[in-house]
């Protein structure tokens, strides 16, 4: 057994050894299978090397357009193959680093599927979510040395407000009432179409908001009146998840799909405890982010157009602080919006980042999809062209060279 345990944490020490290498941003882009058939879609090529090459949907010529990412997923891409890439992420969290992983992209692109699979808690396909959680939960079984803790929080951010999904006071149990009021909402919604009162009252009615804090008092929790619940399984964590959902669906208007139109975080905090009392903490935070698409401006008005707005700034602002963050800037422009604000402890110094960029190859989409991966490979810190590289590996020979001819030196004054 002692060997089995020396084998593992070896494996780990590598794992972030390796992860080290690759840098702390990390920019994946996944593409999902077509929905038309027969179409030719906008998405030429994907190459091994984490190349994708578009192809141009408005020129008359085939004109071509190459991304460069860590890493590019096909339509045929299996969520396994997806998961393996990001295993040694989760498995740096037990080792005491933050990481968020962020999934990007138009509605309809694949975002939740890569997360939670085609439904939360379903047993085939499962997404990220719940083999990071499997992860997690046996990593805390198999160190012996350390005994875990694991909790988890779940929010939304909608127009720059934060909300508990997992507080008992959103939930319809504890109003059974509610249901009642709420279906009174609607159908006046639906009735006299007075969209903005009726959402403000539902999205009142439904929670409050809360505060960030970023100070490090409350052990550097940002959310520190969000409900945190203990959990000692996956399956805790899905239950959990399902009922986030459901609040989150609770204050939804049937013509308003907020699903896609607010940010989801779930955030899994762990905290390890060894024999002599040094104790390790740190958190995972598997976000779910609004839809990127742009909403033609001429035709949204009112909330709509508020709602857009908050999600241009907010992305934008994401966009800002990993590019910031990847060209190694001075100045982290976290406070821009609640997103990076809440998310800023992970985001930077020893913390890791995934972004997971989702395009949807249909040829319709192709304002959105190089608009997603013009964002995807703005924050990623991959060097473009091969030059850097050959430069790269000309210097390391140049100074090899001069380390022979030292030697030699030495040698040959000895
Ligand atoms: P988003 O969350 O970005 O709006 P979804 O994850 O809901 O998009 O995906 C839209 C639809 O496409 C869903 O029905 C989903 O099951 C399906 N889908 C997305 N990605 C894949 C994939 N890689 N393989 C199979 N089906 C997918
Ligand atoms: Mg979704």
């Amino acid at each position: 057994a002692d060997g089995y345990h020396r084998a593992v944490k070896e494996n780990r020490n590598l794992y972030n050894m390796l992860q080290e290498l690759r840098g702390n941003i990390q920019v994946f882009c996944r593409v999902r299978p077509t929905f038309v058939a027969g179409g030719k879609g906008s998405i030429d090529y994907i190459g091994n090397d984490g190349t994708l090459i578009l192809l141009d949907q408005l020129k008359s010529q085939n004109v071509r357009k190459a991304f460069q990412f860590n890493k590019v997923f096909g339509p045929n891409a299996t969520q396994v193959e997806v998961y393996k890439e990001t295993e040694s992420l989760i498995r740096s969290v037990m080792d005491g680093y933050n990481v968020c992983i962020f999934a990007y992209g138009q509605t309809g692109s694949g975002k939740t599927y890569s997360m939670c699979g085609p439904e939360i808690g379903s047993a085939k396909d499962i997404g990220i979510n719940s083999k990071a959680l499997n992860d997690l939960f046996q990593i805390s079984c198999i160190k012996e040395d350390i005994k875990y803790e694991i909790h988890v929080q779940m929010v939304e951010i909608y127009n720059e407000q934060v909300r508990d999904l997992l507080s008992e006071e959103t939930s319809t149990k504890k109003y059974p009432l509610m249901h009642i009021v709420i279906l009174f909402l609607k159908v006046n919604l639906v009735f006299y179409n007075s969209f903005s009162a009726t959402n403000r009252l539902l999205l009142s009615l439904t929670s409050s908001t809360l505060e960030i804090r970023n100070c490090s008092s409350n052990g550097g929790l940002s959310l520190p009146d969000a409900t945190m619940h203990h959990v000692q399984s996956t399956s805790d964590v899905m239950n959990l998840m399902k009922a986030g959902e459901k609040n989150r669906a609770f204050s939804c208007t049937a013509m308003n799909n907020r699903s896609s139109r607010s940010h989801s975080v779930l955030t899994i905090h762990v905290c390890g405890r060894d024999v002599l009392g040094n104790t390790l903490q740190s958190c995972l935070h598997l976000v779910d982010l609004a839809g990127s698409e742009r909403v033609d401006k001429s035709e949204v008005t009112g909330d709509r157009l508020k709602e857009a707005q908050h999600i241009n700034k907010s992305l934008s602002c994401l966009g800002d602080v990993i590019a910031a963050l990847a060209q190694k800037s001075s100045y982290i422009p976290y406070r821009n919006s609640k997103l990076t604000q809440l998310l800023q402890n992970s985001l930077g110094g020893h913390a890791k980042m995934l972004m997971l960029a989702h395009v949807s190859p249909e040829a319709e989409s192709y304002g959105e999809t190089i608009s997603t991966l013009k964002f995807a490979q703005r924050v990623s810190t991959v060097e473009l062209g091969a030059a850097q590289v050959n430069k790269e590996s000309s210097e390391i020979r140049d100074l090899r060279e001069q380390v022979d001819n030292l030697k030699k030196e030495l040698a040959y004054r000895e």
